[in-house]
């Protein structure tokens, strides 16, 4: 690439505002897609986007490593089936020397970036996470994209500061980026159910904005596929694409569906997932469980809407971990520009049965053989090199 390439991009990645397009999607434009649009329409319209938004056809991945330094969580949402009670015999905090060694072997493998999250240990303090963020920036020139927004209020709220001087904070020892994660469906009717104890919307939405604000750059995913409507999905995109206006933080959206192995709202009749119907029982027969799964379809038409919607966001991830490396690659053709990560490690996922695997060797070889040019990024979606 030459020099003024390379300025050009890097220009085009420094975070700013979105002027709203004046021929973008309503709120009920969208809904009306997602309820009754046909999907091969649907993609077209998102690989469209894709294509003008991305012309060179690259399609990006990240070499990194997930690495969960407790599963220790007060939370204990119902949809997560990685969190363990203090006294859980399998219930851990990792020490330094393992975590420095998942973190040699991630740049043994050419990794950038650790993306480091855990639950909310009650026993952790600001003081172990400035020491942890401290620790690996002394021995390793990596980026750390950590601490999901629950994470940074539970460590605002445990040491009495705000949002932004926990940030500043957390940044001053090492904090390099913020990954999208506890945001599942922002509307707090599906969070009262799905993680009561979690944070609202809105601090959700507050950390990444004041992140932002920072000149931090953050992610934002969704979770759906569980007890939410058509409608909370369309409140969720439009508070990310409401909030990618005013601040141009967002390098990058990324939309999953549930895995419900081990959860308890699996086990629940808490509610039914876009994909189910209420089945008509007789009056003796006990109430059937919801079938929680996001079908293929539904994931395919989530992810183009996605990218239609989300008009000020450049990058859609598709997710090889919860829907294997098959179907992600058909996402590459309904508006998904980007394979996420190697993901040398992952448990969240792993711990509800899901646990597809890849290496690089075969994200390039998906990528490729989709029809577009494999390229390894860096957290800030800088191309390092293209295959
Ligand atoms: S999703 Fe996160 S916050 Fe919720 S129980 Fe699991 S680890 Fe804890």
């Amino acid at each position: 690439m030459t020099k003024e390439k390379q300025k050009k991009n890097t220009a085009r990645k420094r975070m700013q505002p979105c002027s709203p397009k004046s021929d973008r999607i309503t709120k009920k434009e969208a809904l009306s897609m997602l309820k009754s649009a046909d999907l091969l329409d649907l993609g077209l319209t998102a690989d469209n986007m894709r294509k003008q938004l991305h012309p060179a056809g690259i399609v990006s991945f990240v070499v990194d490593r997930n690495i969960n330094y407790t599963n220790v969580c007060i939370n204990k949402c119902t949809f997560c089936a990685f969190w363990r009670d203090e006294d859980d015999s399998d219930a851990y905090v990792l020490d330094r020397d393992t975590l420095f060694e998942k973190i040699e072997e991630t740049l043994d493998l050419g990794g950038t970036q650790i993306l480091i999250q855990g639950g909310l240990h009650p026993d952790l303090n600001i003081d172990y996470y400035i020491d942890l963020l401290r620790s690996i920036k002394k021995r390793f020139k990596i980026n750390i994209h950590g601490f999901s927004p629950p994470e940074i209020c539970y460590i605002s709220d445990s040491a009495d500061l705000t949002i932004q001087e926990t940030l500043r904070i957390l940044r001053e020892a090492g904090l390099d980026s913020v990954p999208g994660g506890g945001a599942e469906i922002l509307s707090d009717r599906v969070r009262e159910i799905l993680s009561p104890r979690k944070i609202k919307s809105s601090s959700w939405l507050k950390v990444m904005e004041t992140a932002h604000r920072l000149g931090m750059r953050t992610t934002a995913t969704m979770m759906f596929g569980s007890i939410e409507s058509p409608e909370d999905i369309i409140t969720h995109l439009e508070a990310i694409r409401e909030l990618q206006d005013r601040t141009g933080g967002f390098t990058a959206f990324i939309p999953w569906s549930f895995q419900p192995g081990n959860t308890e709202l699996a086990n629940s009749n808490l509610g039914l997932g876009i994909s189910s119907k209420p089945k008509k029982t007789k009056p003796q027969t006990p109430t059937p469980k919801p079938s929680y799964q996001a079908t293929a379809v539904e994931y395919l038409k989530v992810l183009a809407l996605s990218r239609i919607y989300l008009d000020n966001i450049d990058n859609i991830q598709a997710s090889w971990v919860t829907q294997g490396m098959k179907l992600a690659q058909v996402a590459l053709r309904f508006g998904a520009n980007d394979f996420g990560s190697t993901m040398i490690e992952e448990n969240v996922v792993a711990s509800t049965g899901v646990s597809f695997r890849t290496s690089k060797h075969e994200i390039i070889n998906t990528i490729r053989s989709a029809g577009f040019i494999p390229a390894q990024r860096d957290t800030f979606y800088n191309i390092i090199r293209k295959y």
